[in-house]
C-alpha cells in the first residue's frame, strides 16, 4: 500500500469515527432536552427511572457521581442491545453503529467526568476533557448555569456550539408548541430564581 492511500485510509478512518461521536452527541443531547423540557417525574415507569434522577441532578450536580457505572447506564445498555440485535437481523449492523452506541451507553459516564475535579478524574482523562477529545466541566458549567436551557449534548465539546447557534432546541419547541399547545418545562431552580426576583 503507498504512502499515500494508507494516508487516505487513516484520515478516512478518523473522519468516520469524529462523525460518530457527533452524531452520538446530537443523540445524547435529543434525549436530554426531551427530559429537561417535557418530562415529568410523574410519569410511569419512565418518570422514576429518568426525570426524577434528572431533576435531582439539576438541584445536586455531584449527587450521581456516587452512582456506579451500571445504574447511570442501564437502560442505554438495553436499549442499545435493541438497537444493534435489531440493525444484526435487519442486515443493518456496521462498526460505525456499535461506535454510536458504545458513545451513547457511556454518555452518563463522560457527563460525570464534566463534574469531577482534576484530582478525582486523574491525568488521561483530564487530557481527553483538556485537548477538547470530550466534554470538560467548563463546557458543561453552561447546562447548569443561566437559564438551564442550552448545551445539552454532553460527549463532546463540537455539536454545542453549532446546534445553539442553529437555534435548534428553541426551533424545537416552537414546533412541538404550534402542533401540540405545549410549553416546555422551566427548570424548577430557574422558577424559583425567577419567584424570588419579584
Ligand atoms: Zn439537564
Ligand atoms: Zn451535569
Amino acid at each position: 500500500m503507498s504512502p499515500l492511500i494508507l494516508s487516505l485510509a487513516v484520515l478516512r478512518i478518523i473522519w468516520r469515527v469524529t462523525l460518530c461521536f457527533l452524531i452520538a452527541d446530537l443523540i445524547v443531547g435529543l434525549v436530554h432536552w426531551l427530559e429537561d423540557g417535557y418530562g415529568s417525574p410523574d410519569w410511569p415507569l419512565i418518570g422514576a427511572a429518568v426525570i426524577a434522577p434528572n431533576l435531582l441532578h439539576h438541584a445536586q450536580p455531584r449527587a450521581f457521581l456516587a452512582k456506579s457505572w451500571w445504574r447511570s447506564a442501564d437502560l442505554q445498555v438495553v436499549a442499545g442491545a435493541l438497537i444493534l440485535g435489531t440493525a444484526a437481523l435487519v442486515g443493518w449492523f456496521s462498526a460505525e453503529l456499535l461506535l454510536i452506541v458504545v458513545l451513547v451507553v457511556n454518555a452518563n459516564e463522560i457527563h460525570k467526568w464534566a463534574h469531577r475535579t482534576r484530582t478525582e478524574n486523574g491525568r488521561l482523562i483530564t487530557f481527553l476533557q483538556e485537548w477538547k477529545l470530550i466534554q470538560g466541566r467548563a463546557h458543561h458549567g453552561r447546562h447548569h448555569g443561566g437559564e438551564r436551557n442550552s448545551h445539552y449534548c454532553s460527549v463532546t465539546a463540537w455539536v454545542n456550539p453549532l446546534v445553539e447557534r442553529v437555534g435548534l432546541w428553541r426551533g424545537l419547541e416552537r414546533l412541538i408548541t404550534r402542533l401540540t399547545g405545549t410549553l416546555p418545562r422551566i427548570d424548577p431552580a430557574v422558577l424559583a430564581r425567577r419567584a424570588r426576583a419579584v
